[in-house]
């Protein structure tokens, strides 16, 4: 008797503590943040509903209501279908989906702390807090998988001008650098784009070379 007391007092904590941990994870893909829908719009206000029939989800929280159909490229939000850049992902059996396209589907505010590896998501007069962990994983993307494979062929560090080989952009400060630069780690998740081409080409779309890692 007094070991089932324990194993179950055991089983008990692991579950708390693995739930916890579940609900505030989310994953770096491919410069792409993937948050946990369920975790972060019920800590938004909202109310999630999951269709296990069909494989629905429908949230909702008075003045967004937002459906996501299991297997879908497409999201709907109030009656439209917006589609992410990044389709949804089952991740240890949940729905994941960018954190970008949430905020763009109801509005939210977002700002990501480099350092502690945390996205911060507000909306509402409400919070949502997920830490997130890299992932190197390809992901479920014709477009990323190509150029994936494409720096795995090209990650020598000879780096010519007219050459097309894979370079991460940031879209906010329109500098390009090589992947391994270290500056890469810096750059918010959503202002990161891999782009495979030559460097005259990028510099003619108007980015600039890194002065740490392309000089
Ligand atoms: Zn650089």
């Amino acid at each position: 008797m007094k070991k089932i007391r324990i194993l179950i007092l055991l089983m008990t904590a692991i579950i708390i503590l693995s739930t916890n941990v579940m609900a505030a994870q989310g994953v770096i893909r491919n410069g792409r943040t993937l948050v946990p829908v369920r975790g972060v719009f019920e800590e938004l206000g909202f109310s999630v509903n999951w269709d296990g029939a069909v494989g629905k989800a429908s949230l909702s929280d008075g003045n967004h209501n937002v459906s996501i159909i299991k297997g879908q490229n497409y999201i709907k939000v109030d009656g439209k279908q917006i589609y992410p850049d990044v389709p949804q992902q089952i991740i240890n059996n949940g729905l994941y989906l960018p954190v970008k396209a949430i905020a763009d589907a109801i509005g939210a505010d977002t700002s990501w702390n480099a350092e502690k590896k945390l996205v911060h998501i507000s909306y509402n007069g409400k919070d949502s807090y997920i830490s997130c962990i890299v992932e190197t994983a390809p992901i479920a993307s014709n477009k990323t998988q190509n150029t994936t494979q494409k720096q795995a062929q090209t990650s020598s560090n000879t780096v010519q001008n007219s050459k097309a080989i894979t370079y991460i952009l940031n879209t906010n400060t329109r500098k390009i650098h090589i992947p391994s630069c270290t500056s890469v780690g810096e750059i918010y998740p959503e202002h990161r784009q891999e782009y495979c081409g030559t460097l005259d080409d990028a510099i003619a779309q108007g980015y600039s070379p890194c002065g740490r890692c392309l000089r």
